[in-house]
């Protein structure tokens, strides 16, 4: 049977959720839907990650101003995913931040990115013609930033490449909460077809080691306990290394895409297919980690044409 491409088929609405995780942060959840990340200082909000467009951004919006007459000063990206970031104009922050890993990935292929996810979430480019361009960072930070947002500090920190070449998290080092992005998800499928999976696994030892205490994750609700932060940083972890083994033996074992497709569902079904967009992803998963195995460092980009052609290939 032809399974609809990607989620051009989920059109079911998520409820949203605004849950207050820490003295400063809350989490804007969705569901299995993409999650945003606010941050409420003495004198300043943070945004992680904006919505997919500005009509999409304004509910956000309107729940940070029930809460804070504080002015809405940074955005940042946790990386450089259309969803994510498309929204950004409805904020007017004067800071968008992101890593040089993003910054670079959006002059790159932010353009392809873009028309490929609208493509694939049509449900979640609601008015996709009120984005005006492209979001452009402008502070790029390298490595480590630290901000005060009043007596609140927050670190964005590049911990290693993972979902993507740039991934940046969000670190309150008095209220150990930490704000993930598309690196450790709960309950939803990671979606590793831009990702270094490799270094995903080791970047994700790091997320460990910091020993958060609250846990927002790339989709899916926070996790409010350590022991919940670490067995959603495990799993997601187990996910990637188990499509990453399969891929190098099916690899090494001479397999062309669609076999090793067919020997990653058998592997990773039994465990992960109850998991949010499971079908959505794995095609995109698999491609990603067979190009890993055969060598191919940088990933591939992502176009319409390409979208429509693997998903022939592997779920047509
Ligand atoms: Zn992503």
């Amino acid at each position: 049977m032809t399974k609809a491409f990607a989620s051009r088929g989920d059109m079911t609405e998520k409820k949203i959720a605004f849950t207050r995780i820490s003295p400063h942060c809350w989490a804007y959840e969705a569901e299995s839907d993409p999650t945003s990340g606010v941050i409420v200082g003495e004198d300043a909000v943070m945004v992680l990650d904006t919505r997919a467009t500005p009509v999409a951004a304004r509910d956000l919006i309107a729940r940070v101003r029930k809460r804070t007459k504080a002015p809405l000063k940074y955005v940042v990206l946790t990386h450089y995913h259309a969803v994510r970031v498309m929204g950004a104009s409805a904020y007017k922050a004067p800071y968008v931040v992101a890593s040089q890993g993003t910054y670079d990935l959006i002059k790159e292929r932010g353009r392809q990115d873009f028309a490929s996810e609208v493509w694939r979430f049509p449900r979640l480019f609601q008015a996709v013609e009120s984005v005006p361009g492209l979001t452009w960072p402008n502070l790029v930070f390298e490595g480590r930033l630290t901000l005060w947002l009043g007596k609140t500090e927050v670190q964005l920190m590049h911990l290693g490449a993972g979902h993507t070449k740039g991934d940046t998290v969000a670190w309150l080092p008095k209220e150990r909460v930490l704000f993930a992005g598309d690196l450790v998800e709960n309950g939803a499928t990671p979606y590793a077809g831009d990702a270094h999976l490799g270094q995903w696994v080791q970047t994700l030892d790091r997320l460990k080691a910091l020993e958060p205490r609250v846990l927002v994750p790339g989709r899916g609700p926070a996790l409010t306990s350590p022991k919940a932060c670490l067995a959603a940083i495990a799993s997601t972890q187990g996910f990637v290394q188990t499509l990453l083994d399969t891929a190098r033996r099916g690899v090494s074992a001479g397999q062309n895409l669609k076999q090793l497709f067919d020997s990653c569902r058998k592997v990773l079904e039994p465990d992960y297919g109850h998991w949010g967009i499971f079908e959505h992803c794995l095609p995109f998963d698999v491609s990603r980690a067979y190009d890993e195995a055969s060598g191919i460092d940088h990933p591939r980009i992502w176009t319409k044409a390409r979208d429509v052609e693997m998903w022939k290939a592997l779920q047509g």
